[in-house]
């Protein structure tokens, strides 16, 4: 981010580009949908705890979709929950963005090869902007995989916002 500061006597100017600052604002507010699927959820919740407190980074849990731009899909992701998954997700305002926690969220984990209810990766059904592996990932990670969301934050452009890019079908599944 490029911030310049200048001293004019008596106050201070600062001077930013419209994108790094609505791009600070929004990696530095990054709310999370309630929402938890299996074992990794339970990581999940821990990095919420006094222990990790992932709320310092301004990651702070809403109960609706229509409030989140951040979902973490944090256990196995069964066909039954497929268009639950996909409903909840339409449901949020754009820019939004899809963290998949966990190798069963990944690519099916432990249920690859005989899990014939389990879908082979949640991004077959919703975009994925981050991927953690693991099973399951500690807390540690997913604080980790929420600054790559933030690194990534930093790097978009008004200009070419993520509904726009999906209608031209650059992330468009
Ligand atoms: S990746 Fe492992 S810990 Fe996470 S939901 Fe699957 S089986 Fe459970």
């Amino acid at each position: 981010m490029s911030f310049m500061r200048e001293k004019d006597g008596e106050g201070s100017i600062v001077v930013a580009k419209l994108d790094d600052l609505l791009n600070y604002a929004r990696l530095s507010a990054l709310w999370p949908m309630q929402f938890g699927l299996a074992c990794c959820a339970i990581e999940m919740m821990g990095a919420w705890s006094s222990g990790y407190d992932i709320d310092r980074l301004g990651i702070i849990p809403r109960a609706s979709p229509r409030q989140s731009d951040v979902i973490i899909i944090s256990g196995t992701v069964t066909f039954k929950m497929a268009d639950r998954i996909r409903r909840l997700y339409e449901q949020m305002p754009e820019p939004r963005y899809v963290i998949s926690m966990g190798n069963c969220s990944n690519c099916g984990g432990p249920y690859w090869e005989e899990g014939y209810h389990v879908v082979k990766g949640v991004d077959r059904i919703i975009p994925v902007d981050v991927y953690i592996s693991g099973c399951p990932p500690r807390p540690e990670a997913l604080i980790g995989g929420f600054m790559k969301l933030q690194e990534k934050i930093r790097n978009e452009s008004l200009l070419a916002p993520k509904a726009v890019q999906n209608l031209l079908g650059k992330n468009s599944l």
